[in-house]
């Protein structure tokens, strides 16, 4: 190895919410009117100059700017290159910053909704904002571009170039990030079936050339531009895309050098699209595929820059150093290490700020990790250990090696009774001991339930007093057995109103629940909880995930009394409401030192316990919700069998333990369901139920009867909206379920939980749905 300087390191991208989350309060404060532009503005400056500052104090020499986003990157994109559809009446000119709020939220002043697993779109009356959807295999939500088959681009703000400069401002060079052409094609909609926005990229591309003139004019050498389409499964049609693109780009500004990022996985077969671009740098995500490394190294010219991604961008752990620089010795050995620049997989966008803000984390456990500040330093360390030599850190190297031991050998981690049970998991307990044409006979006899049932999906308004009541109680304020009368007090008023409406059947409204995966983690083991470790989800909103760092189980029933307490107040059924163990998983850090599937499956366990014992207590039905089984899905079409083969595996360990006069349903926020719609049905729920409100009813059109024998209730109120449908539009779209599926099949209930909403929308809109579901009866 030749070495002539220090190897430059780089972070791709840093969170943006702020250590204490100032930019969610400032632009909530902002949208509420409660302070001004310049006030949200000031914020995010200061924000955008801690983050550099940060970085170049702990040694990073790639610093990126651009990176900042008041609300989501994708979105600044769009309005950047002058993507705003003509419903927000935008003249031209710089986007103001009220047409880029209403694009990402409405013109509506509330926020729509929170809570896991939708399609965000707000829906306001006048004013709808624009799609969001999941950024690849994220959490994140960016907002969808929206294009015009004439779609004309102009160059409608330079804020990569302001940020530039007032990162220059402060003495600190920056690269900037900005989303490539072909990947924001890739992303936006398309403007009419059939139509490719890929299309557009010669009408895009001299939009992104002035820019990076207007870049290279204010002193930028290199810029970050990100592709991450480069991992995804591309056509010839996409792959030629990319050539034109980067040909177009270099030859327009060649003196300004273009690092292309790419993460979230392999180039596999786009790998030698990748290499032969006219680009100075190429970044290459070596935690999800570090096998590419030695690929890409000898395929590459030897005069473009690697950018090694190692350090995992997505998750929590602290990384053995000691080992990453092992694996890329053989490869790296006989580089000059000019060539070579270390960063994270990805931008850090998706890890949280700072470990030194967990005072209360467990103190084996806050060793075990590293969030974004600490994911730096890993990386300097990195970097100077292959200019300097190992010695030259080698205490920081010994250092990350012990906690990866003491890690994999901790109690904490290993539990011997969990371990012995996954050993012992056996085909008859991941299956029902009938077929459902037999377990819905019995069903049927057991429940009496009329036709067209109805029925909510679990949750009903979290209020202000509500969240105020268990506020109180964490803090110690309120004693658990006053809280618990009060929680019990909500539950017999919810009871009591399904009753009154003729709901069939009822829930008991999870008012005892923070969150639909928290709740749950909290009475595991092998979770953890964070104070500040948030990230972002979509624009204000952040979660701050659980962390899965050690073996799970369960050691006392987690929702048996309050199911108990809801069911003793009445005779119809009330439904067992559990979070299925996909979601905890694909909504939580989860350790990195055995396979997801396994960390999932003794979830299932867990879960199954629970199921057992809701129906030991006497419960007839049981809803185990999957709202993110669709969210782990992987990017790659060859990786998605084996995903749904365990991800299916494990609902039905959770869920099949039961006698077959027990209802299983199920509950996903969406209804994309085509490409998987064979691993739903072999979920084997006797009910599921799905959001389709919106899309009137095309999207049961995936569930037609050959393809999904059992129940179906398909969304009939949209429960993202705070309009109230009226009866008629309830009618009219059970109609249009009726053209998709049997009356046998068909259930009634709304596309969601109602935790989001108020009682007072909650209630006419329910009435209405009941309604209309004995309309249909009496008219069949
Ligand atoms: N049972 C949950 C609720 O009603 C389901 C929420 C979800 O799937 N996102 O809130
Ligand atoms: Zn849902």
């Amino acid at each position: 190895m030749t070495v002539s300087q220090q190897i430059p390191v780089a972070t791709l991208g840093v969170p943006r919410i702020g250590r204490r989350r100032e930019l969610k309060f400032a632009l909530e404060s902002y949208w509420s009117g409660k302070s001004s532009a310049a006030d949200l503005l000031t914020t995010a400056k200061a924000l955008r100059a801690a983050n550099w500052e940060e970085q170049r104090d702990r040694g990073v020499s790639k610093i990126p700017s651009n990176d900042f986003s008041l609300y989501d990157h994708v979105l600044d994109t769009a309005a950047m290159v002058g993507a705003v559809p003509s419903r927000y009446g935008w003249n031209g000119g710089e986007v103001p910053l009220d047409i880029y709020f209403a694009m990402a939220r409405g013109n509506q002043g509330q926020t729509e909704n929170g809570g896991h697993g939708h399609n965000y779109a707000a829906h306001a009356p006048s004013l709808t904002a624009m799609e969001m959807t999941k950024w690849f295999d994220t959490n994140y939500h960016y907002i969808v571009p929206e294009l015009e088959d004439d779609q004309a681009f102009t160059l409608s703000s330079t804020k990569p170039v302001d940020y530039f400069l007032e990162a220059k401002v402060l003495g600190i060079h920056t690269r900037p990030v900005i989303l490539g052409p072909v990947t924001f094609l890739k992303l936006s909609k398309s403007p009419a079936d059939g139509f490719d926005p890929l299309a557009l990229l010669p009408r895009l591309l001299p939009i992104y050339q002035e820019l990076l003139s207007k870049l290279k004019a204010s002193g930028a050498d290199w810029v970050q531009i990100d592709e991450p389409a480069l991992v995804l499964d591309l056509n010839p049609n996409e792959r030629a895309a990319f050539e034109f693109a980067y040909g177009q780009l270099s030859t327009a500004t060649p003196e300004l050098k273009i690092m292309l990022a790419t993460y979230f996985g392999s180039l596999g077969d786009n790998l030698e699209t990748a290499v032969s671009l006219p680009i100075a740098g190429l970044h290459i995500d070596l935690v999800r595929a570090p096998e590419q490394l030695e690929p890409v190294g000898r395929l590459a010219p030897k005069d473009l820059v690697l950018s090694l991604g190692l350090i995992n961008g997505r998750n929590v752990w602290r990384a053995n150093l000691l080992s990453i620089l092992d694996r890329i010795k053989p490869t790296v050995a006989g580089w000059h290490l000019d060539r070579v620049e270390i960063a994270p997989s990805c931008s850090m966008l998706h890890v949280p700020i700072d470990l030194r803000m967990e005072t209360a984390l467990d103190a084996n456990i806050g060793s075990w990790l590293a969030f974004a500040a600490q994911k730096t330093d890993e990386l300097v360390v990195l970097a100077r250990a292959l200019s300097e030599g190992r010695d030259a850190v080698a205490d920081a190297l010994t250092a990350s090696a012990e906690a990866t031991a003491a890690r994999a050998t901790s109690t904490k981690i290993h539990d011997p009774l969990v371990e012995g049970r996954i050993a012992n998991i056996k085909e008859s307990m991941k299956r029902r001991t009938s077929a459902f044409a037999v377990r819905s006979q019995v069903q049927a006899g057991a429940l009496e339930l009329p036709p067209f049932p109805t029925t909510t999906i679990g949750s009903f308004p979290q209020t202000l007093q509500l969240r105020k009541a268990r506020a109180a109680h964490a803090k110690g304020q309120l004693s658990y057995v006053d809280y618990e009368t009060f929680l019990k007090k909500e539950i017999e008023a919810a009871i009591r109103w399904q009753e009154e409406i003729g709901l069939d059947v009822l829930v008991h409204g999870e008012f005892e629940r923070n969150d639909m995966v928290q709740y749950f983690g909290e009475q595991l083991s092998g979770f953890a909880f964070t104070e500040h470790a948030w990230v972002q989800s979509y624009g204000s909103r952040y979660v701050r995930p659980p962390i899965i760092f050690g073996d799970v189980s369960r050691s006392n029933p987690m929702t048996v009394r309050w199911w108990e307490f809801a069911q003793s107040l009445t005779q119809r059924p009330v439904k067992g409401m559990l979070t299925g163990p996909v979601t905890i998983l694909n909504w939580s850090f989860v350790r990195d030192d055995v396979p997801r599937s396994e960390v999932c499956r003794q979830i299932a366990l867990a879960i199954r316990d629970e199921v057992t014992d809701l129906e030991r207590s006497g419960a007839r039905m049981i809803q185990i919700d999957e709202a993110a089984f669709r969210e782990g899905l992987p990017l790659r079409a060859c990786d998605r069998e084996s995903y749904l083969d365990w991800a299916v595996e494990c609902f039905r360990l959770a869920s099949t333990g039961v006698q077959d006069a027990t209802q299983i349903h199920t509950h996903m926020c969406y209804s994309e369901f085509n490409e998987i719609i064979g691993a739903i049905a072999e979920l084997d729920a006797d009910v599921i139920s799905i959001e389709t409100s919106r899309s009137a009813m095309e999207l049961l059109d995936a569930f037609t009867n050959s393809k999904y024998p059992n129940e179906i209730g398909p969304g009939v109120y949209d429960i993202h909206s705070p309009r109230v449908p009226e009866v008629a539009e309830i009618s009219a779209l059970l109609l249009l379920a009726r053209e998709r599926l049997s009356d046998a099949q068909l259930w009634v209930n709304p596309d969601c939980g109602l935790k989001t909403r108020k009682w007072d929308e909650v209630r006419p809109a329910l009435k209405n749905m009941v309604a209309a579901a004995r309309a249909l009866r009496e008219r069949v």
